[in-house]
């Protein structure tokens, strides 16, 4: 099964519209390199001018709620990334699971609406420090990937980021061999679930301190398919190595 790269980059809450030059760079430094799939996650104000200036550099949101309007104040939901013109969202990245207190059964929710209007979704998972010190990472993003996976699980529409809590933004990364096993597991687990020919379709990222220095490595693991990269993901100086590595 050959599955292309994606590399995606998370801006989280950074960027103003003083940002679109840097968009502009990494989109022409993504269409340099046709072999891989590249894509950028913005705040949900950046996104309708960042689709000015993206090209066919694919732009997304970071979340949406589950339902596709109503009293919610605050939240934005999947029809209005799509109008803005979004592709792609994440759903389930560990800041929001920790700080929103969002839950397996919400985070699938939040797929399965992404999905219904037509964005390509970005599940994430992830132990925390004391999960993985406990022995206990891959029993954790396991039960993650059984209650979040959405209904429909397609890999024509949906990704898996594994991400380490603790390496997040932290400057530390799991060793190759750790990577290579959680995805070995992500892989067993949507086997599972999907059976192993829907399963092979399915893209694995890995994210947590991805680099241009760590990236060849990282993009190197065994059943990864790529990337989902915040801080190096900022600037195109940082980004577009991490591209090209992965191409
Ligand atoms: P980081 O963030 O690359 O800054 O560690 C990754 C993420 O949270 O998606």
């Amino acid at each position: 099964m050959m599955r292309r790269k994606l590399v995606a980059g998370n801006w989280k809450m950074n960027g103003l519209t003083a940002s679109l030059p840097e968009i502009e760079a990494i989109a022409a430094a993504a269409a340099a390199n046709p072999g891989v799939d590249a894509a950028l996650c913005l705040p949900a104000t950046l996104i309708a001018p960042a689709v000015t200036v993206a090209g066919a550099l694919p732009i997304g949101g970071q979340d949406c709620h589950a339902k596709d309007s109503g009293a919610h104040t605050g939240n934005i939901a999947a029809p209005m990334l799509g109008e803005a013109g979004a592709k792609l969202v994440i759903v389930g990245h560990s800041e929001r699971r920790a700080d929103q207190g969002e839950t397996d059964a919400c985070v699938k929710a939040k797929a399965e609406a992404g999905h219904r209007h037509g964005l390509s979704v970005i599940l994430c998972v992830g132990e925390t420090l004391d999960q993985r010190d406990a022995g206990q990472a891959e029993e954790v993003v396991t039960a993650q990937i059984a209650g979040s996976l959405p209904d429909g699980a397609d890999g024509a529409w949906l990704s898996i980021a594994y991400e380490p809590v603790w390496a997040i933004g932290t400057g530390r990364t799991p060793t190759e061999a750790d990577v290579a096993a959680r995805h070995g597991a992500v892989r067993a687990k949507l086997s599972e679930l999907l059976g192993a020919d829907a399963a092979a379709r399915l893209r694995i990222l890995y994210g947590g301190s991805v680099s241009g220095a760590n990236a060849a490595a990282l993009l190197a693991c065994a059943d990864g398919d790529g990337a989902l990269v915040g801080g190096a993901s900022l600037t195109a100086d940082k980004f577009v190595p991490i591209i090209e590595a992965a191409a």
